[in-house]
């Protein structure tokens, strides 16, 4: 591991270089007040003070809806046009954490080539980030980055402090070396320091993560799912939004004229109705509840037993998404015993009409 420093103003000159021949994409403004991951022709539409991008950026990985192969008489084509080379700058811990527990799920028994293609063909530059109201991720300890990325730069007021995390990051330092210092100062790291210090106190959302795998299964049945089940929409937002939520569904499209198919893969959402249903019209989670015990199964409990650590990375995204307050705060919270601040209880207790 290496560390070198970056003068703030030579960032764009260097995104324009280390992208010549390889797509960049980075966050960007979108509305008024959102942010999106997409990819940038000009590096001054590059807006790094954002806290979260609507989308997480798997849709880079593996995008919303996507032909993995052709099938016909004759041939079988696969189709990896997704997976091209690029570089992803701008990307959070919290998101670097998520591609982590992708990179898990994504090889656990059999590796997912569409995914793991596309990840291998992408370099990762994070940057650092200030937690607002929604961030929880020290809860999860997904606030700090020790691994999965290229480059990691932290930004101090005047310059970076920038991480080389791999042998590909220093590649890309070595095209322009002379824009990076190697000697740091003392005043540097005493920056850097401080700011890792009011970083973490500023956080003001706490998740309480040791004790939810157990609390999850004392209250399985407890009669607070059916509550929010109620409340539920089945919009499936919390799952989009979610950097680690990973169904799919596969499709025949059939071209008769070609005699064959196009196979197509598109994100699925384990709270939607149709998501259990199986052949003959039955459905083995038909109940709003019973779809989001599983998804908080999987953020709270099972992949911590599986993985090591919870299926959740503390990004907010779900806090910021659901209209009805259902998110891993407000569960976790009504777990735990405590009457909980949200749109769903207030319905459920007859105080909105
Ligand atoms: S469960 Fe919510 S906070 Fe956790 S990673 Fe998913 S969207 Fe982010
Ligand atoms: S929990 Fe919220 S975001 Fe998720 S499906 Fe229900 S209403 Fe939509």
């Amino acid at each position: 591991m290496r560390i070198v420093k970056l003068k703030q103003k030579n960032l764009n000159p260097f995104l324009e270089v280390i992208s010549e021949n390889t797509e960049l994409w980075a966050p960007v403004r979108k509305y008024t007040d959102r942010h999106v991951f997409a990819q940038v022709e000009d590096v001054s539409q590059i807006d790094v003070d954002y806290t979260r991008t609507i989308l997480p950026p798997r849709k880079i990985f593996l995008p919303p809806s996507f032909n993995m192969f052709t099938a016909t008489e004759k041939e079988y084509k696969e189709n990896f046009s997704h997976a091209t080379k690029k570089i992803l700058f701008g990307i959070h811990p919290c998101d670097i954490h998520g591609l982590l527990i992708m990179d898990q799920f994504f090889n656990y028994v059999f590796e997912d080539p569409y995914y793991t293609q596309a990840r291998n063909n992408t370099l990762l530059l994070g940057h650092s980030c200030w937690p607002d109201e929604h961030c929880f991720c020290k809860s999860t300890r997904t606030h700090i980055i020790e691994e999965g990325y290229d480059l990691f730069f932290h930004r101090l007021s005047e310059d970076y402090l920038v991480w080389i995390g791999s042998s590909k990051g220093d590649d890309l330092i070595r095209l322009m070396p002379d824009c990076f210092e190697e000697k740091l100062s003392d005043e540097d790291i005493q920056f850097y320091i401080r700011l890792r210090e009011q970083r973490n106190e500023a956080f003001q959302t706490e998740v309480n993560f040791t004790a939810m795998p157990d609390l999850m299964e004392l209250k399985y049945n407890h009669p607070l799912w059916e509550k929010i089940g109620t409340a539920c929409l089945a919009c499936g937002s919390c799952t989009n939004v979610c950097p680690t939520c990973n169904c799919y569904n596969v499709m025949d499209h059939p071209q008769l004229k070609e005699r064959g198919s196009l196979i197509h893969r598109d994100w699925d959402t384990c709270t939607l109705q149709s998501y259990s249903e199986v052949a003959g019209g039955e459905n083995f989670r038909e109940k709003r509840s019973d779809r989001l015990k599983l998804w908080y199964t999987h953020k709270i409990q099972a992949y911590i037993s599986k993985y090591g650590k919870p299926g959740c990375v503390g990004c907010g995204r779900c806090i910021a998404t659901c209209p009805v307050d259902i998110n891993v705060k407000t569960v976790s919270q009504a777990l735990d015993g405590k009457d909980v601040d949200a749109f769903w209880n207030r319905l459920n207790k007859g105080e909105i009409k």
